[in-house]
């Protein structure tokens, strides 16, 4: 049941842009991000899988459904937390997650009532439920939109880009909360920071301009680039030079110093020192910045 297979998914909007380029994807049960700089495709994708936008090509299917065609049947057991959601700031969460109860069908009062409580228990935001939307810190409302979209007890949720703006405290607690949710759901993460994915995902992908670059399980992904990541502090007239000779997969100033990454298989000697692989490494060597950075 619990398996999203994406086949072959293609979406070019009116003005030309290439959002999804053949997309394929095996999505199982547990936490999956998707990575991608801003523009990759990921809002498109997830809205498409959120079955609130057509694709041009490509089918997608949740266990026995047909995600493109059974729209309705695929609703009842989705979940989606967007980008930018609209609270009404002058309603407590309680009123409003109750609210949104009824509408997701939850027509029982006392079943209505217990499951409310236990979602505000569970995000929690039990004890400012009768506190006003718009007095919530971002942390605060991006838990009650995990709440909301967890009222029809999920098989797939969505959640894109959840962490942006979020100070490091409440960043943590989301995280606690997402990860308690993989265990019996296919969780997918959209983000462009890489340590969300690091932290919390058993599988991911990397996407850009539409296409798949890279699948796996992060921490086997790190462990292919073991051994091969260089770093080395140059002057900034060196920095052409250094990307012509090497691979350079990201530049980052240190006061004022830029310091190289490199990928090579062997030591490249030259004063470079090796240093342990990350994701972020896995990332850049996909999505090669570097080429903007002159
Ligand atoms: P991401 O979520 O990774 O930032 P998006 O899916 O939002 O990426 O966008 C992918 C590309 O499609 C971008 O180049 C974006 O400008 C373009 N795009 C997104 N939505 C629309 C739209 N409604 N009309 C035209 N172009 C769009």
């Amino acid at each position: 049941m619990d398996k999203l297979s994406i086949t072959n998914l293609s979406k070019t909007y009116d003005n030309g842009v290439k959002a999804l380029d053949a997309i394929s994807l095996e999505i199982s049960k547990g936490m999956f991000g998707l990575l991608g700089p801003n523009g990759a495709g990921k809002s498109t994708l997830m809205r498409t899988l959120a079955t609130l936008q057509e694709p041009d090509e490509g089918t997608v299917t949740l266990g026995s459904y047909n995600v493109l065609r059974q729209k309705d049947d695929v609703r009842t057991i989705l979940g989606y937390l967007p980008q930018q959601f609209g609270l009404y700031p002058r309603v407590s969460a309680e009123t409003l997650l109750n609210h949104l109860a009824v509408l997701k069908g939850i027509t029982h009062k006392k079943e209505r009532k217990e499951i409310v409580k236990a979602l505000l228990q569970k995000t929690n935001l039990y004890d400012v439920r009768r506190q006003n939307l718009g007095g919530f810190s971002g942390g605060m409302k991006q838990r009650f939109g995990i709440a909301q979209a967890l009222l029809n007890n999920p098989k797939l949720l969505i959640v894109d880009e959840p962490t942006a703006g979020l100070d490091p405290a409440e960043r943590n607690r989301f995280y606690n909360l997402l990860s308690e949710l993989g265990e019996n759901t296919v969780v997918i993460l959209s983000t462009h920071i890489v340590d969300d994915v690091k932290e919390l995902c058993t599988d991911m992908a990397i996407i850009n301009k539409g296409k798949v670059l890279k699948k796996g399980n992060p921490l086997k992904l790190i462990a292919q680039l073991e051994g091969k990541v260089y770093q080395k502090t140059i002057q900034k007239n060196e920095l052409a030079t250094y990307k012509r000779l090497y691979n350079v997969i990201s530049v980052k100033f240190f006061q004022g110093e830029p310091i190289i990454h490199i990928i090579c298989d062997e030591h490249p000697n030259n004063d470079f020192i090796s240093i342990k692989a990350d994701l972020e490494h896995v990332y850049f060597s996909q999505i090669h910045y570097n080429s903007q950075l002159t």
